[in-house]
Parts: C-alpha cells; structure tokens; sequence
C-alpha cells in the first residue's frame, strides 16, 4: 500500500511518554472511528516500509481470534457510534473469505456503527476474487481502496508489485458486479526510469475504470526497506525534481478534466466521495486501533501497537504498545496544522487564530506563516490560510516550521 496518514511522525519534542492504559483510565477519547491493521502479504514489495510480512505459519486464523479479543476489550471504552472503518495493511484481501467474514463480522457487533458509515477495506488487485468481493458486500463494506500503482508492466516490475495490469481491470469488475458502492484507485508516480507518457497513461488507465476516488502518491525512499538503502548508496536514482512535479500537475489536470475534486495532497475524489476515514485524520479526530502495528488516536494521547505479530498474538486481550504519547498543548497545536493543512481548502482563519494562541509557540508560529507566505509556500483566501500549490510539494518543510 502507498504511505497513508498512518504512516505520519508524531512530534516527538512535545510529547510526555505515558502508559496506554492509565492514559485511557484518565478520560479515553471521542473515537469515532477504528483502523484494522491486517499484516499479511502476498510478497513483501521492496519499497514498502509498513508492517507486513509473508506468513509461513498459517497464523491467519489466529489473527482473527486475538483482533476479535481485542475489539472486546475495547467495546466498554467506546460512548455513542463509530462513523468510519478502514481495514488496511498489508494487504487485508490475503484473508481467506471466512476469516475476512469473521473479522469483519465482529467489528460490525463489537461497535454501534452511525447510519451509513463508511466501511473501507484495502484490496491489492491479485487477491480479489468473486468470492471476495462477496464477502466484502455481505459484511458492510461500503469502500474498496485498490493498490494499483501502475499500468506498466515495466515499472510495476521495478516496484516488485506481483500483478499485472488486467488483474486490477479485473478486480474492479468482481468489486463492482458484488456491489461495492465506492472504488479508490492507488497509484505511485516518480518511479525510477518511469516517464511523463507512462504516468498519463496510467492516469488515463485509472480514470477508464471510472473510480470513484484517485490517489497519487510520490515514491518515498524510506530508511529501512531495501529500496531505500540502495537509495542510500547510490545504486537507484531518484526521479529527477522537475519530473515529478510535472506529473503532479498531470494527476491536477487530468484528474480535474475527469470531474475530480483535488481536496488533500494526495488525494482526489467525485464530488461527495471523499474518504472520510481519512479526514478524521487530517482533522485530528479520534479513532481507536485494532491489531499489530495499528497506530491510534484519542484526545491528544498517540499511541502504536507492537508491530511484532508473535508479541502481539502473545499477550491480550489489549495490545502491548509502544510509542505511547501524551501530547502537550504545543504538540497538539503542532500536530493540528501538520494535519489541516494537508487539505487543499486550507484552516479557517478562526481556527488558525485560536490554535496560535495555545501553547508557547505562538509568536514563532505566526512568524513561521508569514516566512512561508513571503516566499510563496503559504497563502491566505478570504476564509483559509493554505498551502499554495508550490507549498503543497513542500508540505512538509512547512509543517516542520510550525510543530
Ligand atoms: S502489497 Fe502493499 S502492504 Fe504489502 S508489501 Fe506491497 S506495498 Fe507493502
């Protein structure tokens, strides 16, 4: 799966580290919504730094026992509904049809789910068959997020991806024909040796299986996967700069001709089809975490599951955590714009106004934004301070100055 908000850095220098469960003993959150962390893939892709992994133990089944232990611990914390699911990972549609059933089976009984709530589960395209797409219907899904990543052969073989093109053509068929309301299209750009053709190509590929949401995502090097060290020593290169902001701009055009709505960095959708599991990110909402690696979120308070599945699968019915964190004023004002102004609408003044006057930043802050409005990365419409679409490549050199 491409990088998601689950895979955004906490500010560390403000946090005070607690405990997860006298944390929560203190007042939990507001959740209103869950993430499911499933861990298994089909192959582990050389570019993916979340916790995934080929499972040569056959501990699917396990899996499932130890998440539906632990959405039941979680069920007494939980006050009035949850309004959105995501299941991602890994790769979720790994699951066979009756473990996917089960598990999601429980979430629907564990919890009080808001009329239409949006149910999103993540798909690679090789892994979903009728019988799939099936049970995906006859649990609630209401969302399939499809990791397609490219329609070139060539350039899927360089980011190790294991299908072929038609497999997604086919995959959204199975999808559709069940009767899966919505479908994300995943796609990654700036992939070494790719070119500008390819990529309006493959956002005229996309655009073919009439999606109901598009993501584009810039490949990242991460430190710890094995794309990244040979990135690190010089052995692939990067796509150049001006590259990649071209096909930026191509994903705005195209996208936009199509009918979509540019509405967070990464992200595009028809009109009232955005994913909204992930606004409640970018708007610094709670949501609770089930599984290993999950990463979760309640009233200021970030915490992370082990992202060991024996360590997880060992203990229970509450997940051993670490990276527990109390943020102070500072961190969750910090951490309030990181987050909103990942949004192409921007912050209401009002709000920018009230986050300024928390913590102990303020005056740096305020003179942060003028900084970046001087130099262009930053601008102010009559309702909103937002990037601009020169900051929006540069989102987070200014994140970093207002944390
Ligand atoms: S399929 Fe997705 S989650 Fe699995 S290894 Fe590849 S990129 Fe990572």
């Amino acid at each position: 799966m491409p990088p998601d908000a689950q895979g955004i850095p906490l500010p560390q220098a403000a946090a005070e580290r607690v405990s997860l469960s006298a944390a929560l003993a203190q007042g939990g959150g507001n959740f209103r919504g869950a993430y499911v962390h499933v861990p298994f893939c089909r192959h582990k892709c050389h570019y993916c730094d979340f916790y995934s992994f080929v499972d040569g133990d056959g501990r699917a089944d396990a899996y499932v026992d130890r998440a539906l232990a632990e959405m039941a611990a979680w069920k007494p914390l939980v006050n009035g509904s949850l309004r959105t699911l995501f299941v991602g990972g890994g790769t979720p549609t790994m699951l066979a049809p009756a473990q996917l059933g089960r598990l999601l089976g429980g979430l629907r009984t564990s919890f009080n789910w808001d009329e239409g709530a949006e149910w999103t589960v993540e798909a690679n395209p090789e892994t979903v068959t009728p019988e799939i797409a099936a049970t995906l219907r006859a649990a609630g899904v209401t969302r399939v997020s499809m990791g397609a990543q490219s329609f070139q052969p060539r350039l899927l073989q360089a980011l190790e991806r294991h299908h072929d093109p038609a497999s997604v053509v086919r995959a959204v068929r199975h999808l559709r024909e069940a009767g899966i309301e919505q479908v994300n299209v995943d796609l990654i750009y700036a992939v070494p040796g790719g070119t500008i053709e390819e990529w309006n190509d493959d956002l005229r590929q996309a655009l073919a299986l009439q999606p109901d949401h598009v993501s584009c995502y810039g490949l990242m090097y991460e430190s710890n996967t094995p794309l990244g060290q040979r990135h690190a020593k010089g052995q692939v290169a990067s796509a150049p700069e001006e590259l990649e902001v071209a096909m930026h701009h191509a994903a705005c055009e195209a996208l936009g001709a199509a009918g979509f709505e540019h509405y967070e960095i990464s992200n595009w959708s028809l009109p009232g089809k955005r994913c909204r599991h992930n606004e409640l990110y970018w708007r610094n909402e709670d949501w609770l975490t089930v599984g290993p690696s999950a990463s979760g979120h309640a009233s200021g308070l970030r915490w992370r599951n082990v992202p060991r599945l024996g360590d997880w699968l060992a203990e229970g019915p509450w997940a051993p955590v670490q990276d527990v964190e109390r943020l102070n004023d500072d961190g969750q004002v910090g951490e309030a714009f990181m987050m909103g102004l990942r949004l192409i609408a921007g912050m209401p003044h009002d709000r920018v106004e009230r986050l300024l006057a928390r913590g102990t930043k303020g005056t740096v802050r305020r003179l942060a934004i003028a900084r970046h409005t001087e130099s262009g990365l930053l601008e102010h419409t009559p309702n909103a301070l937002r990037l601009s679409q020169q900051g929006r490549l540069l989102a987070s050199e200014v994140a970093i100055d207002l944390l």
